[in-house]
């Protein structure tokens, strides 16, 4: 009798990765409690906010460092690494609903590209009616830009607060959904890896998906949501 690999239980690693998303402060009359398995310490300067498999962790520096200290030296997914202080109803949402509050910070960054992407818009203004007093330039060839990457891919309905109204749709609707797209691929942007990362692991929100599909592929998250609502795999949330 010989051991076969071929009846071998497929045993899914579990996710040791950690997201390292932002490092915060908080007032020190106020700390709050780290989060790692039996520590329970109160803390208040230099918070590490992780994804840490599939949940979202409020973890003391030492903390952090003792879990995932080969990782420590990565940048946060969100802000600098100084800990920015945090308002009193900053740190409150941090406690008591940590995935709205990353979402909140990821709210601040399209906000920002958007007013940079502004700003990009308003100097070329500027120089186009300084060029036109001038004799015409040679053409300026447009950046390159993926062919698979339309530039009309992004909808509000998948950019910053938006993200969290979208729910997994039903274990019965999710079955169809990749029965149908294994009988019959669609070929929209992206859905072969999307669907590949999903089928590899179960996730509490499509949120936490699209943040980990982000990292590992540096796909942002507004491309993954238009590709899982494609597939047919997310609804949203009415509240
Ligand atoms: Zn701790």
């Amino acid at each position: 009798m010989h051991f076969g690999t071929a009846n071998a239980v497929q045993v899914e690693a579990p996710e040791t990765g950690a997201y390292l998303l932002a490092i915060v402060e908080v007032d020190k009359a106020d700390r709050i409690q780290c989060q790692a398995e039996g520590c329970g310490h109160s803390v208040y300067k230099r918070i590490h906010v992780v994804l840490a498999g599939l949940k979202f962790k409020v973890l003391g520096s030492q903390c952090y460092e003792r879990l995932y200290g080969q990782a420590s030296a990565a940048a946060p997914q969100y802000g600098s690494g100084t800990g920015r202080l945090l308002t009193a109803e900053e740190r409150l949402v941090l406690v008591e609903n940590t995935a709205a509050f990353i979402e909140a910070l990821e709210a601040e960054r399209v906000e920002l590209e958007r007013r940079a992407a502004a700003h990009v818009a308003r100097q070329r203004e500027i120089e186009l009616a300084q060029a036109a007093s001038r004799p015409a330039p040679p053409p300026v060839p447009e950046p390159e830009r993926p062919q698979h990457i339309a530039r009309d891919a992004r909808s509000p309905l998948y950019e910053g607060g938006e993200m969290l109204r979208w729910r997994w749709r039903g274990s019965e609707a999710l079955a169809a959904s990749i029965a149908d797209y294994q009988e019959s691929p669609s070929h929209g942007p992206f859905h072969a890896r999307v669907m590949e990362s999903f089928k590899n692991q179960r996730w509490p929100t499509p949120y936490s998906f699209a943040l980990d599909v982000e990292v590992k592929h540096c796909l942002p998250k507004p491309y993954i949501f238009r590709a899982l609502d494609e597939l047919n795999l997310i609804e949203r949330t009415q509240q």
